[in-house]
């Protein structure tokens, strides 16, 4: 059950200290404030965890610092929409709006190689205007004996470069809890001068207890990949670990699915699954169409094949693009064969903002 609580409440009033006396007061009740914060005002709901069927939603809404009751179903009960289609979406981090009408790209490496190539990628994104990067530091291989990223070592110069070049945001994938600590301390070290959003790659979307560690963290966001082999609700339902640990600001992100039938891409779109995510939960939604297409080609026409796959996501309303990119494709320790070129940087933005646009003329035509 969730009480959306009066926009005016605040927890120093007496009408919300009174529900709360009484929330702690009901037996096998847990209860989790969550804070949204929109463009214009701020919500608080109470998510009420356990076993909420015997609660009477009446009683709920009787109290003066509700102002309306949801009961929700049993899956995604955090991060799903549920019956009531106006719920808000989103979190704001680093003075960017994360939510289901936002847009934000974040192209960069796939993985952190050398200081050069960071620098090289962050100069060309603070020339094309962007505060958003993606820098894989740890990286989950194949093969063991491959590269497997420069860990905490190369953390430092990630930030500090990000600072210069006005990078708020850096989405990091990570694979051990002790990666966030690794984390911290280097921002900490480094005076704090960006931020990152956690990246649960799609090897580790099942990983219950790393999914339980992160969301016990409330610093970072969190961009969560679905799972390239289990089936839609699997990975929602692993999302919602995040939430039902404490952190609900998690971005949904699809990736495309492994199966032969994908060949020779590297893994089959699922971008039509964007308006279907966004109606289940109200989690904003990525895309990441260079690990879904994986390599360079381009169609008869002179487009990539990566920008197609992205704008099928985006025209859908996608609120978010993860792409790769490399200053040379050639050097690349990781995945540099799907990494774009900084050529194709310029061109790709233009792109993803006109298909974003358009996905906005899209909604006018189908609402008038
Ligand atoms: C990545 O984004 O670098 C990555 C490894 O992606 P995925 O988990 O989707 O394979
Ligand atoms: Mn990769």
């Amino acid at each position: 059950m969730i009480l959306i609580l009066n926009p005016a409440i605040t927890p120093s009033d007496a009408a919300y200290q009174t529900l709360v006396h009484y929330l702690e007061g009901l037996p096998g009740i847990r209860v989790q404030s969550h804070v949204i914060q929109g463009e214009e005002r701020r919500l608080t709901e109470l998510y009420l965890l356990g076993a909420t069927s015997t609660l009477d939603t009446s009683v709920m809404a009787g109290f003066e610092a509700v102002d309306r009751v949801i009961r929700v179903s049993e899956e995604y009960r955090i991060l799903g929409r549920h019956a009531d289609l106006s719920r808000r979406s989103g979190f704001e981090y680093q003075g960017l709006q994360f939510n289901q009408s936002s847009f934000h790209v974040f192209a960069g490496l796939c993985a952190v190689d050398h200081r050069e190539h960071v620098e090289h990628m962050m100069r060309a994104l603070k020339a094309a205007g962007q505060q958003c990067t993606r820098m894989g530091a740890y990286k989950p291989r194949t093969n063991p004996y491959a590269f497997q990223g420069h860990g905490a070592e190369c953390l430092p110069y990630v930030f500090e470069l990000a600072g210069k070049y006005d990078i708020k945001v850096v989405a990091m994938e990570i694979t051990h809890e002790d990666h966030i600590t690794e984390i911290e301390s280097a921002l900490e070290q480094t005076g704090n001068p960006t931020g990152v959003m956690l990246q649960i790659g799609t090897r580790n979307t099942q990983n219950f207890e790393l999914l339980k560690s992160v969301g016990r963290q409330s610093r970072f966001p969190i961009l969560f990949k679905r799972g390239f082999g289990v089936s839609l609700n699997e990975s929602l339902n692993a999302a919602e670990y995040l939430a039902s640990e404490g952190n609900s600001n998690v971005i949904f992100c699809l990736r495309g699915m492994k199966t032969e039938g994908a060949a020779p891409h590297r893994n089959l779109v699922d971008f039509a699954q964007v308006p279907l995510v966004k109606r289940l939960t109200r989690m904003p939604i990525c895309v990441d169409p260079s690990h879904s297409v994986g390599d360079r080609g381009r169609s008869p026409e002179g487009v990539l094949e990566i920008a197609h796959a992205a704008a099928q996501g985006v025209v859908a309303g996608a609120n978010m693009v993860l792409v790769d990119f490399h200053p040379n494709p050639a050097e690349a320790l990781v995945d540099g064969p799907q990494a774009l070129l900084m050529s194709e940087l310029e061109p790709f933005l233009e792109d993803m903002a006109r298909c974003h646009d358009f996905f906005e003329e899209r909604v006018s035509i189908w609402t008038r």
